[in-house]
């Protein structure tokens, strides 16, 4: 029991740091699914314990505590959260709940808006307050900075009193603009449009509000017995007629078999939208039935959420594999028994971290049901518990590198592990598969198998290594799988790399933090690799976009004399160390241009295509819209590329795509 109640405390401490980033600092650091897991797991504990719930329990409160940055607003009416469920079988069981208490009954069925909820005061037609939900009784007063939004009307067309509540959000378009700007000032780009807007609306500078051109969509009319209304349908038309925006795909269900096809079609349209939806609101139309229903702490009885969630399926987790980055970082991976989902076959997954592997209670042998996050990403989602060996064993980290067995440490205060030995094979032959990249050096004659067989070979242990591989001509030839012509097209790669431009070079070295466009941006001020060596902390920090993790990265990287070392016989080798026609990719093809990826490619990790085209001043996003310029598609792409041929966008495969890059990366 003391380990229960030891378990149950961190799992509050945990959550309520987490909803403080999420709500009060609006800069969550985990996502959406991984707290929503954490969660089920406290509310499971209490199902099954009961005695431990206290009042104070995160599973009571709605949102979290209000910033002391506005004015506290009490609200007339308390605002709440929403269950939720995920499943249409659920959605039954809460219909059946309602038929035991209650009958004449009907529904209303809405998307579910992904921004964060409004309350508004009008008197005699006049906007008077605007205030977030805050804990549900007392809210932050916005009102400044509501009334720059144009979708909210100042002055009504009836002289009434109303408090209505809405949805304030971003629209995905507005959201890539901002992010772009932000990015331009050197500043934190928001993690998603919700986060976003709710930053956006508790942001002190209401200019900066009115620049960003939040949007709302408005849902309830909070004293409609006042005004005499009788069902929430006839509350949505009213609000209309007023002059607030409404959304159009809300419809009436006479019952519950009628719910499952209208949720279908908000579903279907949910990449259309131009707004970000994560689920659809069931609540029931009338208002007499909603009072004799009532509300729990948190919730209302009469409405629902249900929340989208991808294919899921069940499958054994075989082994843990630990995998040693460029950088040292250890990474877990589930090797599963292979399972088709979602269009292809999965035999592995990322476990993120050791956090992650605690939260979800991860143990070898578990049954464990994944699914494709975006559709593409194969994810753990939970462990079937009912489902686990009696002599299971909790998983503990491995405490050596997997590869070299030099113990691990934390950075700073990341979750990570890394690997202690800067000598470790494994950070030696990811930097070198880094340096020869298509984006850094482009020694693409050389594989990554070649690598690593070259380093064990003991030909191949620094950069320079490469450019000194003639001397191994014969030992080449007479490898298995190799002879003359791989032999010659290995050198003309390597010879050719010599002439890339210095910022590929300047990527290549894997100095942290620093990114392709970054390392161009620096190249943009130095003549020759000598100036960027001699730099100081100023010269670098003053370059836009180059922040100070970059700047101090650099300092500590060319005050290492092994480095300069490095650096000088790649000079003496003759690897181009001057700046001499860089472009800054401003009219590279896929400048400004909004691109989903989708399926699996050849040549490219989703993320090493992502940073190159980024790198090419592209936009990079998750889900396709009408506003999507480009699809690029590989093997096993899933339902994007059919919402990309509904929509007319232009579709690109791997081929066209090598060829637009060899002529933007030359
Ligand atoms: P919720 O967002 O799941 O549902 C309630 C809210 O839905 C309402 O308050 C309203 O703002 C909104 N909504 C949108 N459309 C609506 C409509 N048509 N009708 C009525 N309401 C509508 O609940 P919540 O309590 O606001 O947030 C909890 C969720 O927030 C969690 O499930 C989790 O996904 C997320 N969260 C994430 C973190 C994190 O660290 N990532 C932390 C805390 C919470």
């Amino acid at each position: 029991m003391e380990n229960i109640k030891k378990d149950i405390e961190e799992l509050e401490n945990k959550l309520k740091n987490y909803a403080y980033e999420y709500y009060t600092l609006d800069n969550p650091t985990i996502s959406d699914y991984e707290y929503d897991v954490m969660y089920k797991r406290l509310l499971k504990y209490y199902d099954d314990y009961p005695e431990l719930l206290s009042n104070n329990s995160i599973t009571r409160q709605v949102g979290y505590s209000i910033s002391k940055k506005f004015e506290k607003y009490t609200h007339q009416y308390s605002m709440y959260s929403l269950d939720n469920v995920f499943s249409i079988d659920e959605l039954y069981e809460f219909d059946n709940r309602i038929n035991k208490e209650v009958d004449n009954y009907s529904y209303v069925v809405e998307p579910k808006i992904d921004g964060l909820a409004i309350s508004l005061t009008y008197e005699n037609g006049k906007l008077i307050t605007g205030a977030t939900r805050g804990n549900g009784l007392v809210g932050e007063d916005v009102t400044n900075n509501v009334k720059t939004i144009t979708d909210i009307p100042l002055v009504l067309s009836e002289n009434i009193d109303i408090t209505i509540r809405g949805e304030i959000y971003l629209k995905r378009s507005q959201f890539n603009k901002i992010n772009d700007d932000l990015k331009a000032n050197n500043q934190n780009t928001f993690v998603n449009a919700r986060n976003a807007a709710a930053g956006t609306l508790r942001q002190l500078d209401s200019k900066v509000v009115a620049k960003r051109k939040l949007s709302a969509f408005f849902y309830n009319v909070a004293n409609y017995q006042e005004l005499n209304i009788r069902t929430h349908y006839d509350s949505l038309l009213y609000l209309k007629k007023l002059g607030f925006v409404v959304n159009d795909q809300i419809k009436q269900a006479k019952n519950i078999n009628e719910i499952s096809s209208i949720i279908n079609d908000i579903e279907n349209n949910r990449d259309i939208n131009d707004y970000d939806i994560d689920g659809a609101v069931i609540k029931i139309n009338q208002f007499d039935v909603q009072e004799k229903l009532g509300f729990t702490t948190k919730y209302p009885k009469f409405a629902i959420a249900y929340k989208f969630v991808a294919e899921q399926l069940e499958t054994k987790l075989l082994d843990i594999e630990y995998t040693v980055g460029r950088t040292g970082k250890v990474t877990p991976n589930a090797i599963l028994e292979p399972i088709f989902i979602s269009g292809s076959t999965v035999s592995r997954a990322t476990l993120h971290n050791y956090d992650f592997i605690k939260t979800l209670d991860i143990r070898l042998n578990d049954i464990v049901i994944i699914h494709k996050a975006g559709e593409i990403i194969p994810e753990v989602v939970s462990v079937v518990n009912e489902k686990r060996a009696i002599d299971s064993k909790k998983l503990e980290f491995i405490k050596e590198c997997p590869i070299c067995h030099a113990p691990l440490i934390k950075i700073d205060d990341s979750v990570d592990y890394y690997c202690s030995n800067k000598e470790c094979p494994a950070i030696i032959v990811e930097g070198l598969v880094h340096f020869a990249s298509r984006n850094a050096m482009n020694i693409v004659g050389v594989s990554i198998s070649s690598i690593k067989e070259f380093y064990k070979l003991g030909w191949l242990k620094k950069f320079s290594d490469f450019y000194k591989l003639e001397d191994y001509k014969q030992d080449i030839i007479n490898l298995k799988g190799y002879g003359e012509q791989s032999y010659l097209n290995i050198i003309s790669s390597i010879n050719n790399s010599k002439d890339v431009s210095l910022d590929r070079l300047l990527f290549g070295l894997g100095i942290r933090f620093l990114g392709a466009k970054s390392a161009r941006l620096i190249c943009k001020k130095f003549n020759d690799i000598n100036e960027i060596i001699n730099a100081k902390y100023d010269d670098f920090i003053t370059i836009n976009e180059i922040g100070d993790k970059i700047a101090t990265s650099l300092i500590d990287y060319f005050s290492d004399k092994e480095n300069i070392d490095e650096i000088n016989k790649l000079i003496l080798l003759g690897v181009n160390t001057k700046t001499n026609n860089i472009n800054l990719t401003k009219d590279s093809y896929f400048a400004n241009k909004n691109i989903v990826l989708t399926g699996t490619l050849e040549k490219y990790k989703r993320k090493e295509l992502q940073s190159i085209l980024e790198s090419l001043n592209a936009n990079v996003v998750s889900s396709v819209s009408k506003n999507t310029d480009i699809i690029i598609y590989g093997k096993e792409a899933g339902s994007k590329l059919s919402k990309g041929q509904q929509l007319n966008v232009y579709l690109m495969d791997e081929n066209e795509l090598l060829n637009i890059l060899d002529k933007e990366l030359e």
